[in-house]
């Protein structure tokens, strides 16, 4: 088949990823084969393909949001041919103390898929056949994608944050995950300010019907009930806590952080404000926003590129060049 491979990581710059041929998975018990149509590309992706994630297997081939058809094995309720979802959570164990307490997301020993296997940026990928997620038929291909992981990544830190109808909630940076958390907040009656860099990402948000729209050095003109950082920057953590009211939330949507900065703990974290970090997902937040994003008719923006295109479109989520997200077609 088909596939972008990853052989040591390197700069997005220096094309790291190998656009050639990789052997078909051999279809396994408890595992479906997946004929690949689409694979959104994450921010996460990059930071394993230049390696600030340590590489955990090579060759890899990289990408979690993957959609495609059920091409062998089955899945309960899914005949060969049905269209699901694969995100990064790839599997679990199932009996480690967090799985046992319903935190799935933090399971001592779990997959992750284009990580700890190989990912979606090829033909063909093999998926944990309870680790499949049926997709809405409304979403085409190139929609549902970005669902997989910025969707539903954004969704659960909508939940860490412990956003309530209503509330005013601050989002920085507005790249794959925030341009869809603003559609569920907007449904949540929620009133949302977005500070960001680049004026492409400041016009997208205004498009989207954000309060207010701010350059990333602006502050919103409201103490913030809850907030979101999308970027791994540890300033932007800072900026976000400093617009906040007392009891307010921080949660950090990065898998990768750059550095927090030194703080002043009086005037920032005292008043009970808190800064939460978001790891992974769980399947229950897959299927309640993929239910979510069905009954609002959530549209992701989406830039595609085809395969042999792999290369560019990591450069163009590392250089933010696009809104919305950058998507991968087989
Ligand atoms: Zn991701
Ligand atoms: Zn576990």
């Amino acid at each position: 088949m088909r596939a972008a491979i990853l052989n040591s990581p390197a700069s997005v710059l220096d094309r790291p990823l190998e656009i050639g041929r990789a052997p078909q998975p051999e279809l396994q018990p408890g595992r479906v084969l997946i004929r690949v149509r689409a694979c959104g590309v994450c921010r996460t992706d990059l930071h394993i393909v230049e390696g600030e994630l340590p590489p955990r297997r090579r060759p890899l081939i990289p990408g979690h949001q993957i959609v495609g058809e059920i091409a062998g094995g089955s899945a309960p309720g899914l005949p060969l041919g049905a269209r699901v979802g694969v995100s990064w959570l790839g599997g679990v164990d199932g009996g480690c103390p967090y799985c046992r307490r319903g935190a799935e997301n933090l399971c001592d020993a779990p997959t992750f898929t284009g990580y700890t296997v190989d990912g979606g940026y090829a033909e063909y990928a093999l998926a944990r056949a309870d680790f499949v997620h049926p997709l809405p038929g409304a979403l085409d291909d190139l929609q549902a994608a970005p669902l997989l992981c910025a969707g539903i990544i954004g969704f659960r830190s909508l939940r860490v944050a412990g956003v309530e109808p209503g509330e005013s909630v601050g989002l920085f940076g507005f790249g794959a995950s925030a341009h869809l958390a603003i559609s569920v907040l907007h449904a949540w009656k929620c009133k949302v300010y977005v500070s960001t860099r680049g004026a492409s990402h400041r016009r997208l948000a205004a498009s989207l019907g954000a309060a207010w729209v701010g350059a990333e050095e602006d502050r919103p003109p409201v103490e913030l009930d809850r907030a979101i950082t999308f970027a791994p920057s540890g300033d932007v953590v800072i900026a976000a806590l400093s617009s906040l009211r007392k009891g307010g939330v921080v949660a950090i949507n990065a898998i990768h952080l750059d550095r927090i900065p030194e703080f002043d703990y009086d005037r920032l974290l005292w008043g009970e404000r808190q800064i939460r970090s978001v790891a992974n997902m769980t399947r229950a937040d897959a299927r309640d926003f993929l239910q979510i994003a069905a009954a609002i008719n959530l549209r992701p923006k989406v830039t595609a590129f085809p395969l042999d295109q792999a290369n560019e479109a990591l450069q163009a989520v590392k250089a933010d060049s696009i809104d919305g997200a950058a998507v991968i077609t087989l």
